[in-house]
């Protein structure tokens, strides 16, 4: 999969990718020239709101996808279809949307001191804990909206796909 650098206007998009399990560094506060460094320097892809770094990147042969939606939902779709992933639910691979660490699938009974009440291990058999940031992840009541946001970014990609590809 893709290593992704997000520019600092990007933030919640950055927690999605790191949720579908791309290694996404969000750079907060760097000057552009530095952008294009650690793009340059780690083989990432650039995802940006700004014009002026996106035609910089490219010119120097770099990639960089350019959002100019205001729309998160189609800049997710805009980003899946220039990486060319379907997304999938839940994630084959998923990444902490905080730190951006892998997470590591665990079973109910060793994270039931962490988790905010006790029946959550009961109720849901699918977790995720954080190695960095110790933060626990499941499959509960919300995931109900993250499938709701995915079907509408899948439903964008389509229409997206509608208007601009001739295959
Ligand atoms: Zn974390």
């Amino acid at each position: 999969m893709a290593k992704l650098l997000l520019d600092s206007m990007c933030g919640r998009i950055a927690r999605w990718l790191r949720f579908l399990g791309f290694d996404v560094v969000y750079a907060q506060d760097m000057e552009d020239d530095d952008i294009i460094k650690v793009a340059r320097s780690t083989a990432r892809v650039i995802v940006t709101r700004d014009r002026g770094l996106h035609l910089k990147a490219l010119k120097l042969g770099l990639p960089s996808i350019l959002l100019t939606s205001t729309n998160h939902v189609k800049n997710m779709a805009v980003i899946l279809r220039s990486l060319d992933v379907l997304p999938s639910l839940p994630p084959v691979k998923t990444r902490c949307p905080l730190c951006n660490s892998p997470l590591i699938e665990v079973k109910a009974e060793d994270v039931k001191e962490l988790l905010p009440s006790s029946n959550i291990a009961t109720r849901y058999d699918k977790f995720w804990i954080c190695p960095s940031c110790d933060k626990v992840y499941w499959i509960g009541s919300h995931w109900k909206n993250i499938k709701k946001v995915l079907d509408e970014i899948l439903k964008e990609m389509r229409e997206e796909c509608d208007e601009n590809c001739s295959r």
